[in-house]
C-alpha cells in the first residue's frame, strides 16, 4: 500500500470541469452521490500492484469505499473528493494518460486475449499500441467521448457484440489471420492484416475530425456520421489517408458472438494452467476484496488480473492444481465464479441514485431480487436479468433472458417504482413485454415464478430466451401467475 494523504503531495495534473457527458479522470462528473471518476484500463488487464494503488486510491479519495467495474472494463469510483492530488500516483503506475484524450472510450479486447485455447490471435498488443497513440495524439481530444475500438481474437470470449464504433474481428483465411473491419457494429467484409488496423483507426478519425465542429460540446457518433455518408464513400474518403488499398471482398464473414466462458475455471492455451472467471454483484467490488485480490494474484497467478466488459473479472495463469484452493478463496471473500450463480447474468444501470434520467433505483432492486432468488431458487443454467432505467439500457446492449424497464405510477398523489417486464429475445430491443407494470415490491415473486416454471422444461440445454420464444404473451402470464407447468 502506498502511503499518501492529500496534504502530501504536489499536484502537477489538474481537474477539469467536465465539458462533456461522460465521467474521465481528469474531469469532474457530479453525480447525486458526489463526483464520478472513472479510470481507463485499456483491454481491462490491471497489475496486483496497479490494484492496490487503485484500492489506495478508492480508500483515501473515494465515497463509499467500494469500485464498480463498468461496462467498458474501466474502474469507476463515486463520491471522489481531492482527486486532483491522486492524479499523480494514478500516473505513476500508467493508469493515468493526457487529459486532453481521456474521454474517449476505453479500448476494450477480450478479456481472455492470450489464454484462450481457441482464439486465432492474442490482440493484447494491438491494445497497447493503440492506447500509446492515442495518449501520444493530442488533437484526437476532438473526438467524441463515444469514439470506441474494440479487438476480438476469434476465441471463446467474444466482445463483438459490445458496443463499438470500430472493431476487429479476427478471422482465418487459408493459413493467415485477418481482421475483419466492422464499423459501428456492422460488417464492411474488408479484411485487414493486423499491422494495418492501428492505420484505420487514424483514418477513420481523421476522417471524422474533418467533418466535424471539434468546438461543440455533443458531437455526433461516428458510426452516425458515417452512416449518413454511406460506406462507400466512407471508405473512398478514409483511403485517402491509409498506404494500402481498402478491399471489400464478396466474402461473408461470420462475427464472433460467443460470450458464454469467462465465468468459472477453464483451462487455457498454456499446458496446465487454467483462468477463473468471478462473478461480481452489479460489477461491485469493496476496498478490501480488492486488497486480497491481489494477493490472491501473487500468490496463485501471474500477478495480474483482467477486468470483463460484463462487469466481472479474470485470474488468469492459475495452475490447474490450485483451482480449488482459489474458489475457496473467491467465496471467503464473499465473491462467486460459478455461471448459474444469480449475480452472473444480473445487470443493472446506474438507476436513480447518480442518473436523473432513471424511473426507478435499480441498483437496489436488483440486489433486493437476487438475495429473494437466492434464498428461493437455485439456477441449472445461466439467466441474463437487465434492469434499465430508462430505455437508453447504458448498462448493456446485447439480448437479456428478462429486461425490466422502469416505470412510475401515482396513486393518491404518491409515486410508486415499478418495472415494465419484457421476456425473450425477439421484438428488440428489449424482447416481448408481458407486464406494462408490475410494482417494485411484487417483482422478486413475479421473477421466481418465471424462474420456476422454466426450471421444469423438458429439454435441459433449452435457453430461457429460447423456451419464452415459444409460447404466447397470453399463456406465458397465464402459468406466471397461477404457477402452472410449461
Ligand atoms: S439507462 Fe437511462 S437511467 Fe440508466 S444510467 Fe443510462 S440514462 Fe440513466
Amino acid at each position: 500500500m502506498f502511503n499518501i494523504s492529500v496534504n502530501q503531495i504536489d499536484d502537477p495534473l489538474r481537474l477539469l470541469d467536465n465539458p462533456l457527458t461522460c465521467p474521465g479522470l481528469f474531469y469532474a462528473t457530479p453525480a447525486i452521490d458526489g463526483v464520478i471518476s472513472r479510470i481507463r484500463i485499456p483491454g481491462g488487464i490491471l497489475t496486483s500492484h496497479q490494484v492496490r494503488v487503485i484500492a489506495d486510491y478508492a480508500n483515501i479519495f473515494g465515497g463509499d469505499g467500494s469500485i464498480n467495474v463498468t461496462n467498458r472494463a474501466n474502474l469507476q469510483v463515486r463520491g471522489i473528493r481531492g482527486s486532483e492530488a491522486a492524479l499523480i500516483t494514478l500516473r505513476s503506475v500508467e493508469l493515468a494518460g493526457i487529459p486532453e484524450v481521456d474521454h474517449i472510450r476505453n479500448i476494450m479486447a477480450s478479456p481472455t486475449a492470450g489464454i484462450d485455447s481457441s482464439e486465432l490471435i492474442d490482440t493484447r498488443y494491438l491494445v497497447r499500441e493503440l492506447d500509446e497513440y492515442i495518449c501520444s495524439h493530442k488533437e484526437l481530444g476532438g473526438l467524441s467521448p463515444k469514439f470506441s475500438v474494440a479487438f476480438d481474437g476469434g476465441g471463446k470470449v467474444s466482445v463483438c457484440q459490445q458496443p463499438n464504433e470500430i472493431t476487429f474481428s479476427a478471422v482465418k483465411e487459408n493459413t493467415f489471420i485477418y481482421f475483419h473491419l466492422l464499423i459501428g457494429g456492422e460488417a464492411t467484409n474488408i479484411l485487414l492484416k493486423p499491422e494495418e488496423c492501428l492505420f484505420v483507426v487514424a483514418a477513420l478519425a481523421q476522417l471524422y475530425l474533418n467533418e466535424i465542429d471539434i468546438t461543440e460540446k455533443r458531437k455526433p457518433r461516428l458510426k452516425k456520421l458515417f452512416q449518413e455518408k454511406g460506406l462507400s464513400k466512407t471508405l473512398e474518403q478514409a483511403q485517402k489517408y491509409l498506404p494500402f488499398p481498402l478491399n471489400v471482398s464478396n466474402h461473408t464473414y461470420h462475427i464472433n458472438t460467443n460470450t458464454n466462458y469467462h465465468l468459472g475455471a477453464h483451462p487455457q492455451r498454456q499446458k496446465g494452467y487454467s483462468y477463473i472467471g468471478i462473478v461480481l454483484p452489479l460489477g461491485k467490488l469493496n476496498i478490501n476484496q480488492l486488497y486480497n485480490l491481489a494477493n490472491l494474484v501473487d500468490t496463485y497467478g501471474s500477478g495480474s488480473l483482467r477486468l470483463t466488459p460484463w462487469q466481472n473479472l479474470i485470474i488468469p495463469d492459475i495452475k490447474s492444481e490450485f483451482i480449488p484452493q482459489v474458489q475457496e478463496h473467491i467465496e471467503n471473500l464473499g465473491l462467486h465464479w460459478s455461471a448459474n450463480h444469480i449475480y452472473s447474468g444480473l445487470v443493472a444501470c446506474t438507476g436513480n441514485k447518480g442518473c436523473a434520467s432513471s424511473a426507478t433505483d435499480t441498483k437496489t432492486d436488483a440486489l433486493a431480487l437476487a438475495e429473494y432468488l437466492q434464498q428461493h431458487i437455485s439456477l441449472d443454467i445461466p439467466i441474463k436479468i437487465h434492469f434499465t432505467g430508462c430505455s437508453k439500457s447504458c448498462a448493456y446492449h446485447g439480448k437479456s433472458d428478462i429486461t425490466l424497464l422502469g416505470a412510475q405510477k401515482i396513486e393518491n398523489n404518491t409515486t410508486i417504482e415499478g418495472y415494465q417486464v419484457f421476456v425473450g429475445s425477439y421484438e428488440q430491443p428489449f424482447g416481448r413485454e408481458i407486464y406494462s407494470y408490475i410494482n417494485q415490491a411484487e417483482l422478486p415473486e413475479v421473477i421466481l415464478r418465471l424462474l420456476q416454471v422454466y426450471k421444469l422444461r423438458e429439454d435441459a440445454n433449452e435457453s430461457f430466451g429460447e423456451w419464452v420464444d415459444r409460447y404466447l404473451v397470453s399463456e406465458l402470464q397465464h402459468w406466471f401467475y397461477v404457477g402452472g407447468i410449461a
